[in-house]
């Protein structure tokens, strides 16, 4: 049997990267199996969902590049199949219309807890023969199993257990006729052949009820995998006050997508010491068997380090249309291009620090260090216009490098008397790409324009 798995994200919001992790385990269990990834929007919630939000989810999975299988299901779009399933439990007597009011329910929950004794419906209309109650419109509850035990093996979490009289007859219809949430997703599993959910333990406790609906229908129950979640170096739920939550803000931030594919793979998931998967490898290794049964601890400085390999590995003219996105546009070929690029890549970890880093190089200073400023004389900015003057076009980087030791021994320059003015001329700060580096991609005509900048504004009269 093929595997066919799916993702289910409920439209409230954005698609939180903790979603994202869930649906990349289903995507690779599929793939790697030559089967199915599956998409559903579980929107029927229609207070709290919202187009908008599906929209959102939906671009943010185009950006990953996890690519769905057929058409996207909207569970808003099925409320008359749900219906004809409610129709035929009833039918079949393995659901029953029950009648209590809001208020016998909140008096039995009172009496309850009065008793020291778990709120629990009391099955008082399962088997009701008699006349209902008039002006009420009934919910519809599914009969559950009144003994014995519920249980699955899970593939994280191993066996889970039960006991049937822990589970109410739930209501799987409201009293408008709506289907409520664990209804729905077993009949979508079911109908949609999924044949593995990956999805995180929050949904531990609907799994029993699920399984109930599944049995009533004579569905085949599907393999479960409940994964543990992704929590804050302080060991608490991951939130907002961690950094980025929502997906399409690592895009802002200028995160790739193979770097936070495979920052999610590791949360949870690991094959020996290996930390870099391309997608390829995650096919190749992933197993939802092998996913950790605790929690997994978001590490902001892994992501940066696995952020700044992507970028590493990127080819120039890649970035550079990359870049473009950020508001950054390298009209620079060849050589200079590559020089530029490479120098960059070795201290930048996102693409927004990427392109400041090229605006800082391509941009002359619009301000300078003011501590670097105040130790500079007109002598310096005479050594600087000498070095500058005494350069060729044409030099190679290394040579470039070469020509400034060569000069500040020539003239006895320690680096705070020629390298950090010639930074602060160049560049407008002490850190940044190497000066050779630098030289090389400005041309000679640049450097000498920035020095004769700093010497104006440094030294106007
Ligand atoms: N819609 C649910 C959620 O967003 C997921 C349901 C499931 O995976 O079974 O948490």
């Amino acid at each position: 049997m093929s595997v066919i798995t799916r993702f289910a994200p409920s439209p409230t919001g954005y698609l939180h990267i903790g979603g994202l992790r869930t649906a990349l385990f289903n995507y690779l269990y599929a793939k790697s199996n030559g089967g199915k990834f599956l998409l559903r929007i579980e929107d029927t919630d229609l207070q709290r969902n919202s187009q908008e939000a599906t929209d959102a989810i939906i671009k943010a999975f185009e950006w990953t590049g996890l690519s769905y299988d057929g058409d996207v299901v909207y569970q808003s779009q099925r409320f008359e199949i749900y219906k004809q399933y409610i129709q035929q439990l009833l039918d079949e007597g393995k659901a029953y219309y029950c009648y209590m009011t809001k208020e016998e329910l909140d008096a039995l929950r009172e009496e309850q807890r009065a008793n020291k004794l778990p709120p629990r419906y009391d099955n008082r209309y399962r088997d009701f023969k008699g006349t209902p109650p008039d002006g009420i419109d009934p919910v519809v509850r599914i009969k559950t199993p009144l003994e014995g035990v519920i249980a699955f093996e899970d593939g994280v979490k191993g066996r889970i257990e039960i006991a049937a009289k822990e589970v109410d007859d739930f209501i799987i219809a409201r009293s408008d006729g709506t289907p409520t949430y664990n209804f729905v997703v077993a009949i979508d599993d079911a109908l949609m052949g999924v044949t593995d959910v990956i999805r995180g333990d929050d949904h531990t406790t609907n799994t029993p009820k699920q399984i109930v609906v599944y049995e009533a229908l004579g569905f085949q129950i599907p393999k479960f995998y409940h994964v543990p979640m992704i929590l804050n170096p302080e060991g608490k739920k991951l939130s907002k006050r961690d950094g980025a939550t929502d997906v399409m803000e690592y895009k802002e931030m200028g995160y790739l997508p193979e770097a936070l594919l495979n920052f999610l793979v590791r949360l949870g998931w690991s094959s020996g010491d290996q930390e870099i998967f391309s997608m390829q490898e995650m096919l190749a290794l992933f197993s939802p068997y092998e996913l950790n049964k605790s929690a997994s601890c978001y590490n902001q400085s892994k992501l940066d380090w696995l952020n700044n390999h992507y970028i590493r590995e990127m080819d120039n003219q890649k970035l550079r249309m990359m870049l473009e996105e950020y508001g950054c546009e390298v009209k620079m070929e060849g050589d200079k291009l590559e020089v530029l690029f490479e120098a960059l890549k070795e201290r930048n970890y996102t693409l927004v620090a990427f392109a400041n880093g090229v605006r800082e190089v391509l941009e002359a200073p619009k301000s300078y260090d003011a501590k670097m400023q105040s130790r500079l004389s007109l002598e310096i900015i005479e050594n600087l216009k000498k070095f500058i003057g005494g350069l060729t076009e044409g030099l190679g980087v290394s040579e470039l490098e070469e020509k400034s030791k060569a000069f500040m021994s020539q003239y006895s320059l320690k680096a705070g008397e020629f390298l950090q003015p010639l930074r602060l001329a160049l560049l407008g700060k002490g850190g940044g790409i190497g000066m050779a580096e630098t030289i090389f991609v400005l041309g000679i005509q640049e450097c000498h324009h920035r020095i004769k900048m700093l010497e104006k504004i440094s030294f106007a009269k």
